[in-house]
């Protein structure tokens, strides 16, 4: 027997489980032991340490100065000498380097898989009786799963009850139709696309509702055994790493060239060509930029857990890049903007007098309560806001909600849907039938013939239309959210009847206003977006009167701007639309189909937009957004998994706390990019002019390994985490996507001729000064010691692009950190004296270490200088 061809009471028979209470938490437990977590295996899975050094080495010229490591060996030897030291400095020295590189990328990946772990896919399910939500990964046969429009399917199962269950299983069959799901017996022959009583892991619920026992979990699941992949692929890249990637590679071969270039030139003044092939190869290992795209990762990662404790997931990494660019946040705006708490203030009917009459209004609650999802757990009441206000005016007005739905038990209904705005429940009443309707007064009232005015039926007819949208448009305009209700009584069952067929001839009853108010932090949250140049714009499902009061109180609408509505936004062509949208803050009555337009709308003038959603057909507006945000705790699943982040707390002001954070990721990574450009060139600029004079070579190979191993990643990676400028927020967004411009190309290679000159400075002082006839030891020592000091200093300088004055010295811990590391590494090296005869540096007295200071300082006034001329220019 097959699980599509057993009935249900089968089915569990076979599970071994139950209905009404599921598996209890010990069995559930034991299962997951036996069977194993419910995943398809994705991928190589993780790099092993031995790998991941290894992989370290995959350099050329790493390979190349390993090569020529071993050769210098081998020809001392040959000549008698046997002088390994060199060679063994060297090789320790880029073991180290590979160390340090395994453990930046561990951490990183350490990181990314924390973070993964916080946004993966839940369920809910029944366990022990009670309804429990639980990681997706923790669902085994037998779990009684309850699944809701907005679900990933996690595991396949047979469905046990089906209130309107629709699918979408392109991800396991290919067809992109909805699939509308059955809960009878079928052949045991019955193909697989049409099993109608069964749901697939990696399809996703579209509408309704339903119960379903659990059959299969991880690779024993259709999807498993065809063994595609669950999760979309990963980009594996952000723009800015790829772009990152190849100017590292240009910068390389042009680091490769110079170092060419100083062989050829050695070799012509004939010096010997294996030391000055050795210099060539350490100068290049030491000035391409290959740890580039590694930085930006760390970085990117470090600024993601950064924000994962202010409540907001990344769930894709290039997000954090483009958050820095957002120009329009396009906002829901119940639970984000407002505090989704809301509470019904008033009641309204066509006519007089609903005020004192009791029995009117316990009837209008009455029906709120009968076309309500709401259940009630002990004193408390759950479900939806909008609906648990109604219940909760309903039990103040004195309907008792358990009497209620034990008189009148719901047999139908066509649930809520952000599209029709409008819901319908079914019940038994004395011996007839009665439908209730309720929704947005606007869309219901179309659909009513009669009402009840004073109480008593009557035509729904033009005057008492009129009517009912001016009371609708007074509650609106004082930042309500109204509700009508209405229905119709049926002398027949009607079961199986459409929603059109259902929805038609209603009497219209009344209506309840709510209040939802702002959140408090939402209006300087607003502020602050509009003082940085971003437009946030407020998206809505409900009516245009009660958006733009809340728009106008929250500051998001201003005098000026303009409201559209789902409707006008149908009747016009997309151009009209970008145009309508340029002065447009406020989108009221739009439907998810809307926002796609919405969005697409702001991108076509080059816009980036930011975009939230919660429900299942938000997705494609997600997608087609540059950032789409869901909702953590009220979004479903399909809207979090279509998401760029999920915000945690629902929060507009989070949104806007995830764009100060992403300016200053990108702030900061260009702070790192530029340190590490400049620090380079300086390096090679120092061999190179020397060689060009036909001056002695300033730094030996090892000198050059060292100087590396001291000023590259710790600095770097420090200047990653820099604390964010006090005034990111009070500029536009920067345009583009370009990580060099505002002449960030000129200032990289004025400093590294900086750092190169200061170098080679204190090389002939020490040369001319301190040296014996003949020696160029005291040089060497002191250009090593200002080439490594003077990078830690000028690591300092990429903190701001305003002068260093105006921030605090201690703002960023971690670089003070690097650089007294960076200075005891490169002092101790010099002062030691074992240390000292290995790198072949002599220690300095207090006169030379005093010029050192001198010329290792020498970046502050000299950048603080071309900040100032900076400044000029650009005021000009
Ligand atoms: P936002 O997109 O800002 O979250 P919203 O939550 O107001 O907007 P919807 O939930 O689509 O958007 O609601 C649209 C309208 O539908 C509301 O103004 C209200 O009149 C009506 N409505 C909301 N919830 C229900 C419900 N559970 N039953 C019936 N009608 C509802």
């Amino acid at each position: 027997m097959e699980w599509w061809s057993m009935t249900p009471t089968e089915v569990l028979k076979k599970l071994r489980t139950e209905e009404r209470t599921g598996l209890s938490e010990n069995e559930a437990k034991k299962r997951l032991e036996t069977d194993g977590r419910n995943r398809t295996e994705q991928g190589e899975g993780k790099k092993g340490f031995r790998r991941r050094f290894l992989a370290q080495f995959n350099d050329f010229m790493i390979l190349l100065l390993i090569g020529a490591a071993v050769a210098s060996v081998a020809i001392s030897y040959w000549n008698g000498e046997k002088d390994f030291l060199d060679a063994a400095i060297i090789l320790a020295i880029v073991v180290l380097n590979a160390f340090l590189g395994v453990l930046q990328e561990s951490r990183a990946e350490k990181a990314l898989e924390a973070l993964k772990a916080l946004s993966a896919p839940k369920a809910s399910v029944l366990r022990g009786g009670e309804e429990k939500e639980i990681p997706a990964e923790e669902v085994v046969q037998g779990d009684i799963l309850l699944l809701a429009a907005g679900d990933y399917i996690c595991a396949d199962g047979r469905i046990l009850e089906n209130q309107g269950l629709k699918t979408e299983e392109s991800a396991i069959t290919g067809e992109a139709l909805a699939i509308e799901k059955e809960e009878g017996v079928l052949a045991e022959k019955t193909l697989p696309s049409d099993r109608k009583n069964m749901v697939l892991a990696g399809s996703y619920v579209l509408a309704g509702r339903g119960t379903v026992a659990v059959t299969a979990t991880g690779m024993a699941t259709e999807i498993g055994k065809i063994a595609a992949l669950l999760a979309e692929q990963e980009e594996r890249e952000t723009p800015l790493q790829k772009k990152l990637g190849e100017t590292g590679r240009l910068l390389g071969m042009g680091a490769l060239i110079i170092c060419g270039i100083i062989f050829g030139m050695g070799l012509l003044r004939r010096q010997p060509p294996f030391p000055m092939f050795m210099t060539s190869v350490s100068l290049a290992v030491a000035a391409i930029p290959e740890g580039l795209p590694a930085i930006v990762t760390i970085v990117l990662a470090i600024g993601m857990q950064r924000m994962a404790r202010k409540n907001t997931i990344i769930r894709r990494l290039p997000a954090v890049e483009t958050l820095g660019s957002a120009e329009v946040i396009c906002s829901d705006k119940t639970g984000t903007l407002t505090q989704n708490r809301m509470k019904v203030t008033r009641l309204a009917a066509i006519g007089k007098g609903l005020e004192q009459d009791e029995e009117k209004r316990r009837f209008i609650l009455t029906l709120f309560t009968l076309c309500n999802d709401v259940k009630r757990q002990g004193t408390k009441i759950i479900g939806e806001p909008t609906e648990k206000a109604l219940a909760e005016a309903a039990e103040e007005g004195g309907v008792s909600l358990k009497g209620l739905w034990k008189e009148m038990p719901r047999i139908g209904e066509v649930p809520f849907s952000s599209e029709r705005k409008l819901m319908t429940t079914v019940h038994p009443s004395g011996g007839k039938w009665i439908s209730v309707t309720k929704g947005a007064p606007d869309i219901l009232f179309e659909k009513c013939a009669y009402c009840l005015d004073g109480g008593r039926q009557a035509v729904f007819d033009g005057r008492r239309k009129s009517e009912a949208r001016l009371k609708n448009g007074e509650m609106a305009a004082n930042a309500l959210r109204v509700v009508a209700v209405a229905f119709r009584e049926w002398d027949e069952e009607p079961l199986f009847f459409t929603a059109e067929e259902l929805e038609r001839d209603l009497v219209f009853a009344g209506m309840a206003g709510m209040m939802d108010p702002p959140r408090p932090e939402a209006q300087a949250a607003v502020e602050i977006c509009q003082r940085a140049g971003i437009r946030p714009v407020m998206i809505t499902g409900d009516h245009a009167l009660t958006a733009q009061a809340i728009a106008a109180e929250l500051g998001i609408y201003r005098a000026g701007d303009t409201v559209l509505t789902g409707q006008e936004l149908e009747q016009m062509s997309d151009e009209a639309l970008e145009r309508a949208a340029e002065d447009c803050t406020v989108f009221a009555r739009v439907s998810p189909a809307h926002k796609v337009r919405i969005v697409k709308a702001f991108q076509k003038e080059g816009r980036v937009v930011a975009m939230t959603g919660d429900g299942v057909n938000d997705a494609p507006a997600l997608k087609a957004a540059d950032i789409g945000c869901a909702m953590g705790k009220n979004g479903t699943e399909v809207a979090k998994g279509a998401a760029d982040m999920i915000l945690m707390d629902d929060n507009f002001a989070t949104i806007v706390e995830a764009v100060r954070e992403g300016r200053g990721i990108y702030e900061n990574i260009r702070k790192a990019v530029h340190f590490l450009l400049s620090s380079n060139i300086g390096e090679i600029m120092t061999i190179f002019v020397a060689m060009c004079f036909g001056w002695a070579t300033p730094l030996l190979p090892i000198q050059l390994l060292w100087v590396n191993l001291v000023t590259d990643s710790l600095p770097a990676i420090a200047l990653g985490v820099d604390p964010a400028d006090a005034d990111s927020m009070e500029q536009p967004p920067r345009r583009g996507n370009s990580l060099f411009s505002d002449g960030m190309v000129s200032s990289i290679a004025l400093e590294g001729a900086m750092i190169g000159m200061l170098a080679l400075l204190a090389f002939g002082i020490g040369h001319i000064y301190f040296d014996e006839e003949g020696a160029y030891i005291t040089g060497r020592t002191m250009a090593f010691a200002v080439l490594s000091l003077s990078q830690l200093i000028h690591a300092f300088n990429m903190r701001s692009e305003h002068s260093l004055f105006r921030i605090s010295p201690l703002g960023n811990p971690m670089l003070l950190l690097a650089f007294f590391i960076g200075c005891l590494m490169q002092i101790g090296v010099i002062m030691v004296l074992p240390l000292a005869e290995i790198f072949k540096v002599c220690p300095l007295n207090g006169k030379e270490w005093l010029v050192v200071a001198a010329l290792a300082l020498a970046p502050l006034p000299i950048v603080e200088l071309e900040k100032l001329c900076d400044r000029r220019r650009r005021k000009k």
